[in-house]
Formats: C-alpha cells, structure tokens, sequence
C-alpha cells in the first residue's frame, strides 16, 4: 500500500453510480502501465475540484492518474452501455477502455465523474486494447479544453500521461491515458443498454438517478420521465446550436456519445472548420456525409428519438398515450433549437434581442460565406471591426471580413441588410463592438494547429506547441499579439481535410 500525499489521501469521492444495481457497471482497477510520464496536469479544473494539483503532479499522483495504483475512496467501475453507430444498432457497447475512479463534489457544488480513459481493458472491451493513443488523448485534451472556454457544455481533461507502453494501431504509437472528468458519463446509450433488455426497473432506476443528478428540476412534475425527456432535448438543442456558433464538427454522433447532462463528449474525429461549408465533414470513417456540420441537428433529433423509445415504458402506463406524448416531445425538437440556434446567432450578429428573420439574415451570411470560401472564424470576428476599428494597427487578421469572400461584393451586400437591421437596435457602435467580440472568438483550436502539437510530441517528444497551443485557446475572445498565429487560418500546404478517431 502506497502512502498518498495529503492533498490526495483526501480525495472526497462519494459514488453514487456505484451505488446502483451491479447490472450497470462491472467492478474493475485499472490496468497498470510500465513506464508512467506526466504530460500535463490542468492546475485550473484541479482547483475547480478541490483537488491539489501538485499532488497530482508527484509521482504517487502520476500512479494514480496513470491507473497503477488507486486513490482511497475511489471506487473503480466499467459502465455498460449500448448504443446506435452510424445508424447501426449494438446491444452492448459499454466502457471498453475507461475506467470511471469515482465522483467528486466541485467548489460550485456540482458532482464530477473523474474518469480514466485508455486504462486498460474491460468486460466491454470486444475486441480492443483498452488503450488510448497519445496524439487522440493530446487532441481531446485540447480540443475539450478549448470548448469550456468558449463557454460550451463539455466533459474536461484533467490530465495526460503517457504509459510507456506502445499502442498498435495503423503504426506503433506512445500510449496515453486522459484523466476526463464530466457531469456525469450516463449517455443515450446507457437507457438504450436497458431498454434492449426490456429491463424497466433498470431504465427506471437509471431515469431516477439522472433526475436527482442533473434534472431536479423535473422531479416534481407531473409525468417525470417526460419531462426528463424534454430537459434532455432542451440541453441537447442548445449545445448543438452552440458547436454550429462556432464551426464544430463533432465527428461521431453516435447514440453511444450523446450526453444525457447535455455535454459535447468522446472527442474523436471532431474538429472545428476553417471556411464555411455547410456540407464539411473530416472524419475518416463518416463515408457517408451522416455526421457533417450541418447534419447535427437532425442527428441529435434522431438520437433523442432513441431516447423516447427507451423511455416509453416508464412514461406512463397507457402504451398509446406515452407514445404520443414521446412523438410530441420528439417533433417539438426542430423548434426548441431553432430558438436556440436564432439566439446563438442573433448574438454573433451582435443583436440583443433576437426577432424574425435574424434567422434568416445569419444564414444568409452563411450561404455567401460557402460560396466564397470565407473562414467561419475570421467572418465573424471581422463583423467588430466595422464597427470599430482595432486599437492596434492592423494585422494581417484583422482586416475586416470584406477580405475573407472571394467577391467581397457578396459581403458588402449582406452587410448593408446587416445594418438596416443593427439600426433597429440603437446601440453606440462601441459598445456593440466589445458584445460582437464577446460573442465571437478569434481562437479556435484549428486542425492544422491540433495537429501540429500533436505530430512534435508523437515525433519529438515535444510538448511546447501543445503547451503554447493551450495558453492562446485560454482566452479565445482576446487578440495578444502574440497570439497571432493562432487566429491565422491554415495555408493551402497546411490545410488538414481528415481526421481520425485513433481508436
Ligand atoms: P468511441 O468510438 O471512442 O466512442 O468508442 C466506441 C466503443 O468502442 C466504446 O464502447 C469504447 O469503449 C470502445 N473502444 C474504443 N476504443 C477501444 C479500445 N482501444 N479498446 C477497447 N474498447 C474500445
Ligand atoms: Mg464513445
């Protein structure tokens, strides 16, 4: 038995998945690695958790985060899940490499999951490693962290560490293990894991949990799981309008990857786009287009749908009336996140009050940005500066959105209706320039910056541009100049058009 520094003796897990039935989970430590290596401890989620972050970062922190040796109190699980990939149904899917140590109350009194991920195989591992490779555990870890400063619902990385032990994949690969923490892990897959089983206590149970842990709010109503599952539409239609805010795709919106708390989770293939096309998908395997930016919606639809399903039995009693009541909910989806999409958009445009037709004066912004291949970011960001000009001179980045159209006609035109409309909102220019900026960021973690930090630290064992990455997407609203090369778009040499989800 190791002896825990005291910021780590005191972990104060308190677990409450562990505490429902066995049938959910399987019981299980991590597996240990060879060689543990500290890659990075984020200082600032450490502290949100109460948790020491330079007892972390020790060597008993590093066993501990590398899955070699466990922290009392914890309690470490596999979660079962099912869930639909690509459309194609798997009754058991579950945690096949993470294992989930335990749940923490944060400083704002909210409770973590604290989940090590690529920590060894598991009951559902099927046919995998149970590992994770370092360049997808450096990409969530930097592509999470830069959506929680953008202010996006989104599970988080605690830590990186590599293993010292190879991964094999298309190549041999570092090994990793991200140490993620999220409101909760419980996904659409968790209830479809139960429903598939015609397991209703279990569907029941699990809808109980959810509503004590995320919804409390619904707990009086008077058809509870029905207005679980309207909360769970409302939290979904709003993350999915905030990624279209800011050109994300997130890659595979499988069932099995869609949050029940409503955070963007299981950062795979994601990637956020440069120029603006409505079609864009990065993603190696999503052949088919299925998981594209501008397919999200109608996907989320489709995966609350799955949801409904499992949740029918537990609706209420008369199967007729639960069913109509479920497609009711389910078809009011295209509703709540269009008012959802018209405020995220309204406050790009810089309105504060959304009306009709903002909608549509966005997306009309949009379908000249795609046809004139400007960048999403740079578009929008631009919108500030004509209103007021930068303090600075003028960098290469900040000449005004005109410059991203290919015929900056298009631009000029929209941007005419653009102001008819700003001036039924009379704002001093000034003062709406600093809520443009604050509704737009000017650094987004793009691709060919991802992968530049990740190729130095698989090929060098270089972890500065990771390291320098982070610190721009710390602030994406702010232009230091130092920051320069963080809000350029790629070069045409630079441009990365696939991604992988490493797995
Ligand atoms: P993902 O595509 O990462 O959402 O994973 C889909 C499913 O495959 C989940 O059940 C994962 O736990 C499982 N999985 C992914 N990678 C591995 C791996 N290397 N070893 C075992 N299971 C894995
Ligand atoms: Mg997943």
């Amino acid at each position: 038995m190791t002896t825990l520094p005291a910021g780590l003796a005191t972990i104060p897990f308190d677990n409450s998945y562990a505490r429902l039935p066995e049938r959910f989970f399987a019981r299980l430590p991590p597996t240990p690695v060879t060689a543990p290596g500290l890659i990075r401890v984020n200082r600032d989620l450490a502290e949100t958790l109460g948790l020491d972050a330079d007892a972390l970062a020790s060597p008993t922190g590093l066993e501990i985060l590398a899955g070699n040796s466990v922290p009392e109190g914890a309690d470490p699980l596999a979660m079962a899940y099912a869930g639909h990939q690509f459309g194609g149904w798997v009754p058991q899917l579950g945690d096949g490499r993470a294992i989930l140590l335990g749940e923490v109350i944060d400083r704002d009194g909210v409770r973590r999951d604290v989940q090590l991920k690529g920590a060894g195989r598991t009951p559902f591992s099927r046919g995998g490693d149970g590992r994770a490779a370092l360049g997808p555990v450096l990409r969530e870890y930097i592509v999470s962290e830069a959506m929680h400063r953008l202010d996006i619902p989104t599970t988080r990385a605690l830590a990186a560490v590599t293993t010292g032990q190879p991964v094999y994949r298309e190549t041999t690969l570092p090994g990793a293990v991200l140490t993620r923490v999220a409101r909760s892990h419980i996904r659409v897959g968790t209830f479809q894991y139960f429903a598939a089983r015609r397991d209703s206590d279990g569907t029941r149970s699990l809808a109980d949990h959810v509503i004590a842990r995320h919804y409390p709010e619904v707990a009086d109503a008077e058809r509870p799981y029905l207005a679980l599952l309207d909360a769970v539409i409302g939290a979904q239609a709003r993350l999915v309008a905030r990624w279209l805010g800011v050109g994300f795709i997130h890659g595979v919106m499988n069932t099995d990857n869609t949050s029940i708390a409503g955070e963007t989770i299981d950062y795979g293939p994601c990637a956020f786009m440069d120029r603006y096309h409505p079609q864009t998908v990065f993603s190696s395997i999503d052949h088919a287009g299925r998981y594209a930016f501008a397919n999200q919606p109608a996907i989320v639809q489709w995966n609350l749908a799955q949801l409904a399903q499992c949740l029918l039995p537990i609706i209420e009693e008369d199967e007729d009336q639960a069913l109509a009541a479920a497609q009711h909910a389910i078809d009011g989806f295209p509703e709540v996140f269009e008012t959802a999409l018209t405020v995220v958009l309204a406050a790009k445009l810089g309105l504060t009050e959304a009306r009709d037709g903002d909608l549509a004066l966005a997306q009309d912004l949009m379908s000249r940005m795609a046809e004139n291949g400007a960048d999403f970011t740079l578009t929008f960001r631009g919108l500030a500066d004509l209103l007021e000009p930068p303090a600075e001179p003028p960098q290469s980045d900040a000449l005004g959105p005109r410059v991203q159209f290919q015929d900056p006609t298009a631009f000029d035109a929209w941007a005419e209706t653009w102001q008819v409309r700003l001036a039924d909102e009379p704002r001093p220019a000034k003062e709406r320039a600093v809520a443009l900026r604050a509704a737009n960021p000017s650094v987004i973690p793009r691709n060919h910056l991802v992968e530049e930090a990740i190729r130095a630290a698989e090929d060098n064992g270089d972890l500065a541009p990771f390291e320098a990455l982070l610190s721009a997407l710390a602030n994406p609203y702010e232009e230091a100049p130092e920051h320069t090369r963080y809000r350029q778009p790629p070069r045409p040499d630079q441009v990365v058009r696939q991604t992988f989800c490493g797995t």
